[in-house]
C-alpha cells in the first residue's frame, strides 16, 4: 500500500533501477521501446530497467527530478513508499538485493 502521507520532493533518490513484472515490461513496450533498450537480468532472471549511474535510467534530473515514463512507471513505483526508513526516500531494498549488494 503506498503511504499517503508522504509528500514527494521530487528529489529522485527513490528511482534506482525498479523491478519489473510483464505487465510492466509490455506497458513500457507500448511507449516504443525495445526490451534489450531497457531491461537488465539479474542472476535470478528477474527483469529490472537497466541503471544509468546507479539510477533509473528513465530518470531525469534537473532541479527537480521526472519520470521519462511517467504514465507507464512500473507497479512498485506506483506504490512507493510504502513506508520510509529513517524518513529517508532511498528506495526500500529489498533484503535478496542487499545481501547480494544491489
Ligand atoms: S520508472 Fe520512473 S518512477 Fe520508476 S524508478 Fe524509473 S524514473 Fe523513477
Amino acid at each position: 500500500m503506498p503511504n499517503n502521507k508522504f509528500k514527494c520532493k521530487k528529489c529522485g533518490e527513490c528511482c534506482y533501477s525498479p523491478r519489473l513484472s510483464k505487465k510492466d515490461i509490455k506497458r513500457i513496450e507500448k511507449l516504443g521501446f525495445k526490451k534489450e533498450e531497457f531491461i537488465e537480468k539479474d542472476f535470478r532472471n528477474f527483469s529490472y530497467i537497466k541503471e544509468i549511474n546507479g539510477y533509473c535510467m528513465f530518470l531525469k534530473r534537473n532541479k527537480k527530478a521526472s519520470c521519462k515514463i511517467y504514465k507507464a512507471r512500473p507497479t512498485i513505483c506506483r506504490l512507493y513508499p510504502s513506508k520510509l526508513i529513517n524518513n529517508n526516500c532511498k528506495a526500500e531494498k529489498l533484503a535478496s538485493d542487499k545481501l547480494f549488494g544491489k
